[in-house]
């Protein structure tokens, strides 16, 4: 299959992007179930969500205060015929008097506006005088303002965080369809590689891209199966991708840098698919794309900031696309740099940054090994290819709120 060879130009990150998501749309992940409300946070809709009821099902009171019918209303003060509490079914209204009515409460037939507490007096015998001049559906929220029978309110594809599930219980339903979980395997390769709390001997680092991974995984809603430490071994490969079993991604990193001993590769070539990407993307660059025995498999490169920037900007949005996500494009706001960035590079650059006064600062040291940088920071700056930003100009900032869940 295609292989980028040193010569060929880089590819833009928005090709390799195009290339993942319409990778992602070939092998849809599509079984749904119901799940209660209670455990839908993160999931994806599967169908369309169309309104059963009008919401709110009857007009009703923005304000506590005194529901009155204006065409039958001269000015004078008018008796208090009844007291509706929300929760509370009324009686219609007495041609000729006022209701005392509560916030949420429904308002009782031939009422048709609301004037709060504090705009009335109410008078010895018991009667209650209007202050102000009203008009028709004042403080009134109408019937249906938020949804009628039959609107769509939530499209499939939507993620449902607090703000949907919400919405969902407005509308009334208890359960909603939901995608499955995807599911996901992590191995992190690398002969260096030592689990945190072990002790580390000569040569040896702590596997960071393992926690950051698995744990971004289980934020996004994955199933995940953690593989563990991958030595840099063909045979090892061979077996620990045939062990995996029935997942619908297999996430590496490591391995896939120009030069080294390319194991992960090499074990999916001999399964017979494999892309290998050089992307002009910094930190970044080797990305790979293939399957093992029909299973997709993304290797990210190692460095854990790097492993940061193409799972967010590349994996992340390939897997939600499977899963069926509408909105993938995280929200990018254009903020003054606080800083010079005087490289021209040829590849498009994600610094990590914050913002400080209103401007984006960036961590003095971008180093793709340094993921103290990214916890520094609030997001990442988008310098694009051959640009070199100064202090003042607008810069593209992604927050990792965008990104992270
Ligand atoms: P590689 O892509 O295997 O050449 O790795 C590139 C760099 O990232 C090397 O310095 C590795 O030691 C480092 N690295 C690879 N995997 C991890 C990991 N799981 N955690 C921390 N650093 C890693
Ligand atoms: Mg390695």
């Amino acid at each position: 299959m295609a292989e980028a060879s040193q010569s060929r130009p880089l590819m833009p990150v928005e090709q390799a992007l195009a290339q993942l998501l319409s990778l992602a749309d070939a092998k849809p992940i599509r079984e749904v179930e119901q799940v209660a409300l209670a455990d839908a946070d993160g999931r994806v809709l599967a169908q369309d969500l169309v309104s059963s009821i009008d919401l709110p099902p009857w007009p009703n009171s923005a304000m506590d205060g005194y529901a009155l019918r204006l065409a039958d209303w001269q000015g004078e003060p008018l008796a208090v015929s009844q007291r509706i509490f929300a929760g509370h079914a009324p009686e219609p209204l007495q041609p000729g008097t006022c209701a005392r009515i509560f916030t949420g409460a429904p308002l009782p037939a031939g009422a048709d506006c609301v004037e709060m507490q504090e705009n009335v007096e109410v008078l010895a015998d018991g009667k209650v005088r209007f202050l102000e001049s009203l008009t028709p559906e004042q403080n009134v929220r109408p019937q249906g303002q938020e949804a009628r029978i039959g609107d769509q309110v939530l499209a499939a594809g939507a993620r449902l965080g607090p703000i949907e599930l919400g919405l969902v219980a407005t509308l009334g339903h208890g359960h909603v369809p939901v995608i499955r979980r995807a599911r996901v395997a992590v191995l992190s390769t690398g002969d260096e590689l030592v689990e945190p709390g072990q002790p580390l001997a000569a040569g040896q680092i702590y596997n960071s891209n393992r926690r950051l991974l698995v744990s971004w995984l289980q934020r996004m809603g994955c199933e995940v199966t953690d593989a563990g430490i991958l030595a840099d071994d063909l045979e090892l490969t061979r077996q620990c991708l045939a062990r995996l079993g029935d997942v619908d991604l297999i996430l590496s990193t490591g391995g896939v840098s120009v030069g080294e001993a390319d194991y992960l590769g090499m074990a999916l070539r001999e399964a017979g698919e494999l892309s290998l990407w050089k992307l002009a993307i910094k930190p970044g660059k080797p990305l790979t794309f293939g399957h093992f025995r029909g299973v997709p498999v993304i290797g990210l490169p190692g460095n854990p900031a790097s492993t940061l920037v193409t799972f967010g900007l590349l994996a992340r949005p390939y897997l939600l696309r499977r899963l069926g996500v509408s909105r993938l494009e995280p929200l990018r706001v254009q903020m003054p740099a606080a800083f010079a960035w005087n490289k021209v590079g040829s590849r498009r650059e994600y610094l990590r940054a914050r913002i400080e006064q209103g401007r984006v600062q960036i961590y003095k040291n971008q180093s793709s090994g340094v993921l103290r940088s990214a916890a520094w920071a609030d997001g990442l700056v988008e310098v694009l290819e051959g640009t070199t930003p100064q202090p003042g100009d607008a810069v593209s900032f992604i927050p990792f709120s965008e990104l992270l869940d």
